[in-house]
């Protein structure tokens, strides 16, 4: 049982109140960062076994100066590594690209310069990046194109279109993680980071969600495209086609704590390609109950777009030594859940 403590910012979150469990269950202490004390309230009541392992810094903007000076301040055990997730991804109507880009570019930095100011305990600062910050959005598949952890989403600030608010979060986590890298080059702190870039994050929910309106985006469009529709309903247009469970992607976030291989690198972290017929296959087969809300398209056939790119996570794999859970378990998971959701809230 190791006495270290983990400040988590977004812990709040869909992926974030899965690290936190990760961390809880290796024996860890972690401090949430949390915009409310009601947020804090609703984590502690989602975790009613943490008791003193876990505590919370109320920061209501993360872009200010000194941001996360005093989370980083006053602690026993002291803070030796940091987990940063908190990020804008809700890219609901009327959001304007400042939405994005300023929460993801200047929450980065301010927890890069507090943890260089007063985090004289940190060792490492795992960042939750994305592919939004590999692949390239314009022109996706790229003719066949195989994505690894070293490519590069080549957007460009003058490319940023307030009309199209999906790019303006691939711009952020790109901004975002570019300003990371150009920081630790020009500080050269004495902490070091580590980045993961999933592609699209699937599986069940950890933190309590009255109902579907409260879903995060990613797993609300798995709802509203597969479980909300009607069997003739036509499959969604392929996107990001490659996922990883949201349970393992926890578990990389506690394995790039203390991987010595993965000091200052940034991995696509992914279980592979996954096509929206395969998504709606899976979810027909193992939830037979739903079959009527789900759309049927041609079942066993493949909708990947012609060309379809393909990802590499191999290096994160190696460094991580991750495993993965199978798709037909994360859909599973997620769509059993999303439905008792659906009927408790609905009341039927
Ligand atoms: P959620 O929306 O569930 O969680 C986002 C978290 O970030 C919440 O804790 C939220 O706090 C916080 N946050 C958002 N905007 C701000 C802001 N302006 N100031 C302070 N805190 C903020 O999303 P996920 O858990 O899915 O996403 C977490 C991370 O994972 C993000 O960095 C995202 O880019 C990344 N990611 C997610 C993928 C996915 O498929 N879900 C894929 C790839 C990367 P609050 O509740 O206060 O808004």
């Amino acid at each position: 049982m190791t006495t270290a403590k983990v400040l988590l910012t977004g812990i709040n979150g869909y992926i974030g109140s899965h690290i936190l469990d990760v961390l809880l269950s290796h024996g860890l202490s972690v401090r949430g960062v949390v915009r409310s004390e009601t947020k804090a309230t609703q984590v502690r009541s989602d975790f009613p076994d943490a008791g003193s392992r876990l505590d919370f810094a109320i920061v209501p903007d993360i872009t200010g100066p000194g941001a996360y000076d005093n989370a980083l301040r006053e602690s026993d055990p002291p803070i030796r590594y940091i987990i940063h997730t908190a990020s804008p991804l809700n890219y609901s109507s009327g959001k304007t690209v400042a939405d994005f880009v300023e929460p993801a570019v200047q929450g980065t930095l301010e927890i890069l310069k507090a943890t260089a100011s007063h985090g004289h305990d940190v060792a490492r600062v795992v960042i939750t990046g994305s592919f939004s910050a590999i692949g390239n959005p314009v022109d996706m598949q790229g003719g066949g194109k195989t994505y690894t952890s070293h490519d590069w989403n080549p957007v460009t600030v003058e490319q940023i279109n307030a009309e199209n608010p999906r790019l303006a979060y691939w711009a952020s986590k790109t901004l975002a993680e570019r300003a990371a890298w150009d920081f630790m080059k020009q500080a050269a702190p004495a902490f070091d980071i580590a980045v993961l870039n999933p592609p699209m994050v699937h599986g069940p929910l950890r933190h309590s969600v009255k109902s579907i309106k409260e879903l995060n985006v990613t797993t609300n469009n798995i709802w509203r495209d597969f479980l909300s529709v009607t069997p003739d309903a036509p499959l969604p247009a392929e996107w990001v086609h490659a996922d990883i469970d949201v349970r393992d992607l926890a578990d990389a976030h506690y394995r790039a704590l203390f991987s010595s291989a993965s000091a200052n690198r940034r991995y696509l972290v992914t279980r592979g390609r996954i096509c929206n017929q395969e998504i709606a296959d899976i979810l027909r087969e193992s939830l037979p109950e739903a079959r009527d809300r789900i759309p049927l398209g041609k079942p066993g056939s493949s909708s990947f777009p012609p060309n379809a790119f393909d990802v590499d996570g191999g290096e994160a794999v190696a460094d991580l030594g991750l495993t993965f859970r199978s798709a037909a378990e994360t859909f599973h998971d997620l769509g059993k859940q999303l439905l008792e959701i659906h009927r408790r809230s609905e009341g039927s």
